[in-house]
């Protein structure tokens, strides 16, 4: 067996329910961690304001993203709230492979694909610290009308139930606790021998 005692490539899943500020987590813990990088999803959902191709996800088309299903050409994918969303394969190995941690804010079926193609993948759920307090977010964030807000909610109320399926989960109770966690636990598993 090879030992690689200095810190190594690592794929990385952050998930959790929609509203649990797992863009924000994300955004710091790249901050916070230079040499990581933010997998760009395919998604067939439309881009909400401000939201740029090729930066926040790849917006295709559903014959497009069925191309790259067909293709193989993602590592993961999943149907979320009426949307497709995928993570392309490729662009994730290399970044692994040059020693990068490649982060991932993918939903839980997502997350579950990623643990059977790659057992070395690290996966962190990260949880409101209650539903309450998710539903608030997610209302004050004022980007959904109310049928996409409780598609999201009734989605939220099932990931919840499936965090057992995780490595770690982490509470975003407060966000610079939640970022220093997540961070912690990053360059631990970095460090650990392949
Ligand atoms: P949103 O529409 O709010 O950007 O994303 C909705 C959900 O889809 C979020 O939970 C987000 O983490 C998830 N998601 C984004 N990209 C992917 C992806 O490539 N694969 C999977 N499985 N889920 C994704």
């Amino acid at each position: 067996m090879t030992v690689r005692s200095s810190r190594h490539g690592l794929l990385v899943v952050i998930a959790g329910p929609s509203g649990v500020g797992k863009g924000t987590v994300h955004t710091r813990v790249r901050s916070l961690l230079p040499d990581a990088v933010l997998s760009v999803s395919a998604t067939t959902r439309a881009p909400r304001d401000g939201e740029v191709d090729g930066v926040d996800y790849h917006f295709v088309s559903p014959q497009r993203f069925q191309e790259l299903v067909d293709g193989d050409a993602l590592l993961e994918w999943a149907e979320y709230a009426g949307n497709r969303y995928g993570t392309p394969s490729e662009p994730v190995a290399s970044a692994v492979a040059a020693g990068h941690v490649v982060v991932l804010d993918i939903e839980l079926q997502g997350a579950l694909q990623v643990r059977a193609h790659d057992p070395s993948a690290l996966l962190l759920f990260l949880a409101p610290p209650s539903f309450e307090e998710l539903e608030r977010r997610l209302l004050a964030r004022g980007t959904e009308d109310p049928a996409a807000l409780d598609r999201r909610l009734t989605r939220a109320r099932e990931e919840l139930d499936q965090a057992h399926h995780f490595d770690v989960t982490v509470i975003n109770d407060d966000l610079d606790r939640c970022v220093a966690e997540v961070v912690a636990i990053i360059e631990q598993a970095r460090h650990e021998p392949l």
